[in-house]
């Protein structure tokens, strides 16, 4: 199988595994119990947490784990609305959003909540006048991606936080598309992460907090996590993460150069009659989301069962419903049908990834071939 899904998830680097064994195995202590044994759990977390927050690398904050960056976001949002200031009752975001963000603000909003999402331009970038002119002083927390997990273009984050500090209001940044591959802002209140998009374990994720901006606790139980978020944590996913977080703190440049190189190679590769969904330049370019006049991208994915890529069309759940992303571009069904996203990064050989798009572009001319 080549690999080409990245933005899905990554694959779990050998030392991750490595760093992760012991705790799966003989080290099963509670981190939480006050055994010797607990204790030594408990100090491998908080190395995690250290190697986490340095590659993180933001100033005047701390790290929570939760079990996956949706808990983080759902934290996150609905946390700040429960500490809302009297008359702060506005969420601003982006149509562009992941599902975590977009549909816990629709609950809010069920709730209450004064929502407004705003669009982007054809190039999936946010407007900042249009933002400007959105902001006043009931904006609670205005919420946006650093980079887009479908389309990979970024948002300038540190502006959008400035603006939204001149307001007031607090700045939420998903950071899980950035995070270990580029800069995060330092100007955001709260951070969400993940561990699997850094070539780390599945179910642990992170909320990065400002000192005295901390959402109120969303799951409550034993208190851990400074009483902000209780249940037992797992060392083995945590430890995981922090393996993953070095990781990629020490290869920043050398992952950041592949990708730039495999980016050339692909769009090299595939050749004329592709468009790329998005900004080009404002993108992260280990994802490329393109798009061919009169390709079924399913009978794509179909015909070329050995490449795992991502149907731009389909949201993230597999449900088959037009993204809501390539249609906020304002691509049409049938360009976003003729869609389709290649993922790749530290991994990916060259070799492959022009296989797969000498593959591709092979397999698009046949259909057109074949329906002409
Ligand atoms: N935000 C973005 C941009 C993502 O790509 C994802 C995962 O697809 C998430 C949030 C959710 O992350 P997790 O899988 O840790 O819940």
């Amino acid at each position: 199988m080549i690999y080409l899904d990245y933005q899905a998830t990554t694959p779990v680097a050998p030392q991750v595994a490595e760093a992760m064994q012991p705790w799966i195995e003989d080290k099963f202590a509670n981190p939480h119990s006050p055994s010797r044994w607990g204790h030594e759990s408990a100090a491998a977390i908080e190395v995690a947490r250290k190697q986490v927050e340095k590659a993180l690398g933001l100033k005047g904050g701390s790290v929570a784990f939760t079990g996956s960056a949706t808990e983080a976001l759902n934290w996150a949002l609905k946390g700040t609305v429960e500490k809302a200031p009297k008359g702060r009752n506005r969420i601003v975001t982006l149509a562009t959003e992941h599902a975590a963000v977009l549909d816990t603000c629709e609950w809010l909003a069920a709730q209450g909540v004064d929502l407004t999402v705003l669009p982007v331009g054809a190039n999936g970038r946010l407007d900042l006048d249009l933002f400007a002119r959105e902001l006043d002083d009931r904006v609670l927390v205005v919420a946006v991606m650093m980079v887009n997990n479908e389309i990979g273009v970024t948002q300038p984050i540190s502006e959008i936080a400035r603006m939204a500090h001149e307001a007031g209001a607090l700045m939420l940044c998903d950071a899980v598309q950035a995070f270990g591959r580029m800069e995060v802002s330092n100007e955001p209140d709260l951070v969400a992460i993940s561990a699997h998009k850094i070539h780390g374990p599945k179910g642990v994720g992170a909320l990065w907090m400002r000192k005295g901006q901390e959402p109120a606790p969303f799951i409550h139980g034993g208190g851990q996590e400074q009483g902000l978020r209780s249940g037992t944590l797992s060392p083995a996913l945590c430890v995981g993460f922090g393996a993953a977080a070095r990781l990629a703190d020490e290869r920043c440049t050398r992952d950041y150069d592949h990708v730039q190189k495999l980016w050339k190679a692909a769009v090299h590769a595939l050749g004329p009659g592709w468009t790329i969904n998005g900004c080009t330049e404002c993108r992260y370019h280990g994802n490329l989301n393109i798009r061919r006049d009169g390709v079924d991208a399913a009978r794509l994915l179909a015909d070329l069962r050995d490449i795992a890529f991502s149907l731009g069309s389909a949201c993230a759940s597999g449900s088959g419903r037009p993204s809501h992303v390539l249609r906020a571009l304002g691509l049409d069904y049938r360009e976003a049908r003729s869609s389709i996203r290649l993922g790749f990064g530290r991994y990916t050989t060259q070799q492959e990834l022009v296989d797969a798009c000498h593959r591709l572009a092979r397999a698009a001319r046949e259909q057109e071939k074949l329906d002409a």
